[in-house]
């Protein structure tokens, strides 16, 4: 879908070009094409009108810089816009509390509370070295006792025994009292859930949160709920001082706009994201790139950005024109390149930025050594005179060695970078007219 939106934008686009400004005039269907791709992705839809409204308060009167036109303007104003909303910057468990830090885990029945206690059990054992106890507090479901009891082994922590006689508050409560006793870091409540939110669930979640004094509180919510997410994260939030939002089934084919939604109404940072049923399926939230996903484009957007920023545009162009054409792609050319590479910030950096099919194709090149080579490969190509970068096939074997001298590099090294500027002009040759090319005219556009 979000290919969609940015295919759309661009569509209205090119009949707008020239126009220096976003305006009422320009702007209005171009926003009606992003509230689309919003309610596409899912997103509850009084979140879309918010969230329209301020983009369009940002938008109006911008001026459109450099070569971008007001759709692509537009683009990186509703980017930001997503990224501000769901919160910028990445934050980790919060864990500063009188030992052991208790965590309670809020949410609906399904929504992955106990996987997700779990996978956060794992993450504080393995990448903060704590020492962590779980309990669980769903007495109406002796079988999720169990489950916890089994992923708690599989995580390397401890788990405290519970049976469905008893009072969740109770075991609540002698389960931090073990935990305090045995010097446990951090205690991790896993509570009941229902269907769907009713009262006495609400009442006895709110009297654990009193009792046990959480330093986090974390609603844990199906992304796939889509915009029911957004009765369930105001029932919760009303119930309960939230300090975070773990999104599960992110691997699932949701469109991603729960994230917006939830943090929109529960105003709680979103801090983790659930990416399988395994164990170690739990990453920290990252909001640019879940903003990318929404807008279907990779971060094109700041690609777009970054390369206004580093790159000189015309000289980008010249060598897209080259490259497309197939002719006189040449070893200054090549140095040129390796050169706009490093003021991107890298070849890795680059490739994140590129939208996914792209980077399905760059798939196979292992980026570290590629900057590695590069560097090297600089050194080669300025060693030489330009008449050799113009016709390498003029280099003869008294000049390797000259030049590879003046690099400070093995012949070896400068047959290879000869041969893979080869290999590389036969890869340019191929790549003609695919994806890079064609996003490197259009910001040139
Ligand atoms: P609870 O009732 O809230 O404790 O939910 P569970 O932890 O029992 O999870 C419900 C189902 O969702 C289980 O089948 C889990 O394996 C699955 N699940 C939980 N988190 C994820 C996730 O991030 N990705 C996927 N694919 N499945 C998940």
């Amino acid at each position: 879908m979000a290919t969609a939106l940015s295919d759309k934008l661009s569509r209205l686009v090119k009949e707008m070009r020239g126009q220096a400004r976003i305006t009422e005039a320009n702007v209005q269907d171009m926003l009606r094409e992003v509230r689309m791709a919003l309610l596409e992705a899912d997103v509850a839809l009084p979140v879309v009108r918010d969230f329209v409204a301020r983009v369009k308060d940002k938008a109006l009167g911008q001026e459109v810089v450099g070569s971008l036109n007001p759709g692509q303007a537009l683009v990186g104003i509703v980017n930001r816009e997503l990224v501000a909303t769901m919160g910028e910057g990445v934050s980790d468990i919060n864990l500063a509390a009188q030992p052991p830090a208790v965590i309670l885990m809020a949410g609906l029945q399904g929504a992955g509370k106990t996987t997700t206690t779990a996978k956060l059990a794992k993450h504080l054992v393995d990448k903060r070295k704590k020492k962590v106890l779980t309990v669980s507090g769903d007495v109406y479901r002796p079988a999720a006792i169990e489950q916890l009891k089994t992923v708690t082994k599989q995580a390397g922590a401890e788990w405290f025994p519970s049976t469905p006689d008893q009072k969740p508050l109770d075991i609540a409560r002698a389960a931090i009292d073990y935990a305090r006793k045995q010097y446990f870091d951090v205690l991790l409540v896993d509570t009941a859930g229902r269907l769907a939110i009713d009262e006495a669930l609400m009442r006895e979640i709110r009297e654990l949160h009193a009792a046990l004094n959480p330093v986090e509180t974390l609603f844990v919510v199906d992304a796939m709920q889509g915009q029911d997410a957004v009765n369930t994260a105001k029932a919760f939030k009303e119930a309960l001082p939230l300090t975070g939002i773990v999104l599960t089934k992110m691997d699932g084919d949701s469109r991603g706009g729960a994230a917006l939604s939830v943090r929109q109404i529960t105003g709680a940072p979103i801090k983790f994201a659930g990416v399988s049923e395994k164990i170690d399926g739990l990453e920290v939230f990252d909001a640019e790139r879940h903003a990318g996903r929404i807008l279907g484009m990779g971060d094109i957007v700041a690609l777009v950005e970054q390369v206004t920023a580093g790159v000189d545009l015309q000289e980008a162009q010249k060598l897209a024109a080259k490259v497309k054409s197939g002719e006189g792609f040449d070893l200054n050319d090549f140095l040129s390149q390796i050169r706009q590479m490093k003021q991107m910030g890298g070849l890795s950096t680059l490739m994140e930025k590129m939208p996914s099919q792209l980077q399905a194709k760059a798939g196979q090149v292992d980026m570290d050594k590629a900057e590695r080579d590069i560097r090297r490969k600089e050194g080669i190509i300025c060693s030489m005179t330009a008449a050799e970068r113009r016709k390498p096939e003029i280099i003869k074997a008294t000049r390797k060695r000259r030049i590879a001298a003046g690099a400070g590099v093995q012949v070896q090294e400068v047959n290879r970078l000869l041969n893979e500027f080869e290999q590389m002009q036969g890869m340019m040759k191929k790549m003609k007219g695919g994806g890079l090319m064609k996003m490197m005219k259009r910001m040139g556009g």
